[in-house]
């Protein structure tokens, strides 16, 4: 019934959009209705190239699990195709119901301030890019040829992790080293995590209700990576992650911002310039600082139970969010609100908690018993005097990708922009 009824809406103009995630070893997707927003079911494939692959898919209709051989991203885009119109389970009820596909890119480079229709041009581009983000586009481009080979001329569109960030000012962008190294080699920071600081400030605005050409906020993304970022009128001015996403916070596994002196010192001491990077992006962060784990809840538990390294980790943790917050309010002159989002930013009360009991005195004042209460709900958690207001918003990368798909291939008229709007926020 749900399928016919699709079917028909399908032909009256609503659009079915694919969103793809590729990783190295894993390929998330969701299928949108748009201009509803409504999701209308997604999928995670992981362990692609190792042994024994795993497949999830859920729908209302139930969820498909699938555990086989998955030898690398061909074989996995066939899988998920076959399971999104899987005739029990399935997304939709044929893959010609598909109209668009939009893709997650983490490296836009220089090139892109904004999501981009895929063409010949802008693979060349990202081809370019890998010397940029060598783990990353390669899985990217992946996902973009391979859905060349599925879907052929179905038209596609790259949402960019760093495009977001474009509008940063050279003195937010530009590091403190000689010149010649951004001429020859682009080292700059770019930043990332755009769409989803994009999507929870677009959504901070309509809570507001406020216009963001005169309104300024602070995005908070902490989940396993984290990133905060200052908005002025809408335009990201700064952000923490940098040339990579090594830079900026503490994170799960990361170090975050330390004196790069550290790494010749421990190149000198016998570890090779690989093994450093490895131990400051997958064994620093909340895990090396407490020895315990990567999630913060595993922490937390340690630290109620009296384990000095872990309470260690969590103030630091804390500290390294709220500088970056006190020096993006002077940055940004005027704040009106503050975001929390991302796995501990949404879900995390006692870090909220943490983070903001010392920002009293910037204007950032947290209503402590609502914020208990509000655990992981959109709303605010500040008190009603606060000059600056406390924001939970759960993020939604992918709705973000769906949004862009439609608006770049199907430019919807003004009638129907009302109405997704009407249907959703
Ligand atoms: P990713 O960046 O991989 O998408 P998430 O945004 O899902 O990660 O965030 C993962 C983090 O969120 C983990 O550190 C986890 O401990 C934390 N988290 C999730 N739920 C809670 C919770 N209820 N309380 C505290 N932390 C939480």
């Amino acid at each position: 019934m749900q399928e016919l009824q699709n079917m028909v809406e399908h032909k009256e103009g609503f659009k079915n959009i694919l969103v793809l995630n590729c990783g190295s070893s894993s390929l998330k997707y969701e299928v949108y209705k748009m201009p509803h927003r409504q999701s209308l079911g997604k999928g995670l494939i992981e362990r692609i190239g190792e042994k024994v692959g795993k497949l999830v898919q859920t729908t209302d209709k139930g969820e498909i699990r699938l555990e086989r051989p998955i030898p690398d991203h061909g074989v996995a885009m066939e899988i998920m195709a076959k399971a999104v119109v899987d005739p029990e389970k399935g997304i939709l009820y044929s893959l010609s119901m598909i109209d668009g596909i939009g893709h997650r890119v983490v490296h836009g480079g220089e090139k892109y301030s904004s999501s981009v229709q895929i063409d010949a041009d802008v693979i060349r581009a990202l081809e370019e890019n890998i010397e940029l983000a060598p783990l990353h586009n390669p899985p990217n481009l992946t996902g973009i040829r391979e859905s060349q080979r599925l879907f052929p001329g179905l038209r596609q569109v790259g949402v960019f992790d760093t495009a977001f960030h474009q509008t940063m000012p050279p003195a937010a962008y530009l590091y403190g080293i000689p010149r010649e190294f951004y001429d020859k080699y682009r080292i700059r920071r770019y930043g990332f995590h755009g769409t989803s600081h994009r999507f929870v400030s677009a959504r901070a605005m309509e809570l507001l209700k406020r216009n963001p050409e005169n309104t300024n906020v602070i995005t908070c993304h902490l989940g396993n990576g984290a990133s905060i970022t200052a908005i002025e009128a809408g335009k990201s001015i700064d952000t923490s992650m940098g040339f990579t996403p090594l830079e900026g916070l503490m994170m799960g596994t990361r170090s975050g911002d330390i004196d790069p002196a550290i790494i010749p010192f421990l190149e000198e001491r016998g570890y090779s310039s690989k093994e450093v990077l490895n131990i400051l992006n997958k064994k620093s962060g909340l895990l090396g600082m407490s020895g315990i784990s990567n999630d913060l809840r595993d922490i937390e538990k340690a630290a109620e139970e009296g384990n000095q390294r872990a309470v260690e980790a969590l103030d630091v943790y804390a500290q390294k969010v709220r500088k970056y917050i006190a020096a993006y309010c002077a940055d940004l002159v005027k704040v009106d609100a503050i975001i929390f989002t991302g796995g501990i930013g949404q879900n995390g009360f006692k870090m909220r908690e943490r983070i903001c009991h010392r920002l009293e005195n910037i204007g950032i004042v947290m209503d402590y018993e609502e914020n208990r209460k509000n655990q992981s709900k959109e709303g605010a958690v500040s008190m009603k005097y606060s000059p600056i207001t406390i924001l939970i918003i759960p993020t939604n990368e992918e709705l973000q990708i769906a949004m862009d798909v439609f608006e770049i291939l199907f430019k919807p008229t003004d009638a129907m922009k009302r109405r997704s709007t009407d249907v959703y926020f």
